[in-house]
């Protein structure tokens, strides 16, 4: 298996690269993201000799497919060691509730952090610690977070031999059990740095050190950003996991409605139905921020500057403009890289946006694709999370809720319709204040978080004062 860029030219495209090679890195040095040369073909006997497989070796199997250069043996052993019951609270690592005939959440928030991040980032945190001894190297990521990715990239890195975590976040925006879930970590290699301004400020601290390309190589800075591919891949892993739970052969198809935002999700969802897996309709719901819902229905992706990106009541999905999504408009496009570089490597930084709406490829996103799409707003998040509780008694999350909201909308007959939940309810108790009139039930390994010793330096957003940071860590 070898790996292109999306804004690859020529045939065959030149330097395609080996899983390892691009573990590490973020994008490709054209600007483009990584993809593997082709999807592996996954057929029906294979698909029912899978049914039964404990997640971790189903993920095996599947990693298997897209890995050729870190031996089956280690690959199967860092599967064991990353999909347990201790760490993702059952068995089955990502269970199915039932809600109703042919409706179901599919619960991929167990993990450390209680969101769904920690079922790529558990198995990044493994690799990169693998692959960082078999060379003799070390990395340290520095990265932005307004919640869930960054406490999901440092309960995964905690501990890790050659890996450091400098993470910066807004001072005081975080919610507290955010805040408490990242700062009470006290492991030697978390760096907690609590910078006075806004998100915006925290990514600027990341464009400007990243774009240091001495101080970069110097200091081995790396990302664990939604776009590497590695992440991507964990995740296709549980669409089988969820297909085999909810059916008995391989002649049912099964639907997914995916909370989205930088479209990491629904793209993995994508690839396991390029893989092949019977699914139906992948749905992409959106909040308030609506980039993909409005692509979706009329064929132009249109970046939203600072003052139209909304705060909302999901916050993880605030976004304004999907990172991912130039892999799926890669496949549209026929995996035309030249085109795919015109459209996000100059008319989007250029013009803020294309459209493919004339395009013939753009009736195929639904047609052959299978892409369907919805939004959802703060009024229809309080409603569906209490008749979700109402109608069900289950509690579920802000993202959750409008992935329950977009899904009713394109149920079919005879279709299971599974939703994705991408958070416990626990993460935005506001929210869930404001629709149920009381707090969200909160797991026992998180109680009284909030009183731990925190280990976090606020500093001001200066590059050199951070770039002075990681130079002393690192000595
Ligand atoms: C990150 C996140 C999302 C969005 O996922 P994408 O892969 O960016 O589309 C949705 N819900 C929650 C709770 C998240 O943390």
């Amino acid at each position: 298996m070898r790996y292109i860029s999306t804004r690859a030219t020529g045939t065959p495209p030149s330097e395609p690269k080996r899983f390892c090679e691009i573990l590490l890195e973020g994008l490709a040095p054209d600007g483009g993201l990584y993809l593997p040369e082709t999807y592996p073909q996954v057929d029906s006997a294979t698909l029912s000799r899978w049914r039964g497989l404990p997640y971790a070796d189903l993920a095996f199997e599947i990693l298997s497919l897209f890995v050729d250069d870190i031996p089956a043996d280690d690959l199967r052993a860092l599967c064991r060691k990353t999909y347990t019951e201790e760490v993702f609270g059952t068995a089955a690592i990502v269970p199915l509730t039932r809600l109703e005939d042919g409706l179901y959440l599919q619960a991929l928030s167990n993990g450390p952090t209680l969101a769904f991040k920690d079922m790529a980032m558990q198995l990044l945190g493994n690799l990169f610690e693998y692959e960082l001894a078999r060379r003799g190297e070390e990395l340290n990521i520095f990265g932005a977070t307004s919640g869930d990715t960054g406490s999901a990239a440092e309960y995964a890195m905690r501990g890790k031999k050659g890996v450091r975590v400098f993470m910066t976040s807004p001072d005081g925006r975080m919610s507290p059990f955010q805040q408490a879930q990242m700062f009470s970590l006290l492991d030697d290699n978390i760096y907690n740095i609590a910078i006075t301004g806004v998100f915006d400020d925290c990514q600027d601290l990341v464009k400007a050190v990243s774009g240091d390309l001495d101080f970069k190589r110097k200091y081995k800075i790396g990302t664990v950003n939604s776009i590497n591919w590695a992440r991507l891949m964990a995740q296709v892993v549980y669409y089988f996991a969820g297909y085999l739970q909810s059916t008995k052969t391989n002649d049912e198809r099964v639907s997914f409605t995916v909370p989205s935002g930088n479209f990491g999700n629904v793209c993995a969802g994508h690839v396991a139905r390029m893989m092949g897996l019977p699914i139906a309709q992948l749905v992409v719901a959106t909040n308030e921020n609506d980039v993909l819902d409005e692509f979706f229905r009329t064929g132009v992706y249109r970046v939203r500057g600072t003052a139209d990106t909304h705060e909302t009541s999901s916050p993880s999905m605030d976004i304004s403009k999907a990172s991912n999504f130039e892999r799926f408009v890669f496949d549209l496009l026929g995996r035309d890289g030249a085109r795919t570089a015109d459209l996000f490597g100059s008319q989007v930084p250029r013009q803020g946006r294309f459209d493919l709406g004339a395009d013939p490829a753009f009736a195929q996103a639904a047609s052959r694709y299978g892409f369907a799409s919805g939004k959802s707003t703060h009024q229809d998040r309080l409603a569906t999370i209490r008749q979700t509780w109402e109608k069900y008694g289950v509690v579920v999350d802000t993202h959750t809720a409008d992935g329950l909201k977009v899904a009713q909308e394109h149920r079919q007959t005879g279709v299971p319709m599974l939703v994705l939940e991408t958070a416990l309810p626990i993460k935005f108790a506001a929210t869930i204040v404001e629709a149920l009139g009381r707090e969200p039930e909160r797991p026992a390994k998180f109680a009284g978080i909030e009183a731990l010793p925190k280990k976090v330096s606020v500093m001001a957003p200066d590059v050199q004062a951070i770039k002075n940071l990681i130079a002393q860590a690192c000595d």
